[in-house]
């Protein structure tokens, strides 16, 4: 088998050994009754940033919802036939598992938010899609410049993808489903941030408009 193939299939095998024929209990329930989800994680498709891993979840533990940039679009129904993969997942997360959290997963370093603040500063962003995707989060550049109107450079990255987060926290509030449920006390959302050369995770206050480490 090719090296890196050979890599994972090694890795399956300790997952069968290690790990599947320890909660082989866990799965056949999960199976016989469904996952049920208390929480949806939306992150970044990083291979650096699995949330499973990070957060140490276990299988029904976390609907994950990986995009580039752990973007949230906005609500929007087209006329002509599209194809809206993050909406339907939250949509499924949302009214049919009935999740009582939803997490946007932000991270440092991340590819998507450094190719947004290159289109924000003029420059060309490559791809068919990146770009018009990662523009979801062209908020969060003009809240960087008007928070900390000095920053750039890494910085500014850094303030980006902070304030990245918190663009997708208000888009998800434009989907009808997820307003009336935290509305009504169903279900909360939240903002989280990933330091990946720290490893450390921090937490959004809205009260004091901080991010807060989990300690
Ligand atoms: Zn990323």
């Amino acid at each position: 088998m090719i090296p890196v193939l050979e890599k994972l299939a090694a890795g399956y095998r300790a997952f069968r050994t290690l790990y599947f024929e320890t909660n082989k209990t866990l799965y056949r329930r999960l199976v016989k009754d469904g996952q049920k989800p208390k929480v949806a994680v939306i992150a970044c498709s990083d291979s650096r940033v699995d949330p499973a891993l990070v957060l140490q979840a276990e299988p029904g533990d976390i609907f994950s919802i990986r995009n580039v940039a752990n973007l949230v679009p906005p609500f929007e129904v087209d006329g002509d036939v599209s194809y809206h993969g993050t909406s339907a997942a939250l949509e499924f997360a949302v009214t049919c598992l009935g999740v009582e959290h939803v997490v946007v997963f932000g991270h440092a370093h991340c590819a998507g938010i450094n190719a947004m603040v290159q289109g924000q500063q003029g420059g060309d962003v490559a791809g068919t899609f990146i770009p018009a995707w990662t523009s979801i989060a062209a908020r969060a550049f003009e809240r960087a410049k008007h928070e900390e109107p000095c920053s750039e450079g890494e910085d500014l990255l850094r303030c980006c993808e902070r304030n990245a987060v918190l663009v997708s926290l208000d888009n998800l509030m434009s989907f009808p489903f997820i307003h009336e449920r935290v509305a009504d006390g169903r279900l909360q959302i939240h903002g989280w941030y990933l330091d990946i050369a720290e490893g450390a995770l921090a937490t959004y206050d809205p009260a004091t408009k901080t991010f807060v480490p989990v300690s």
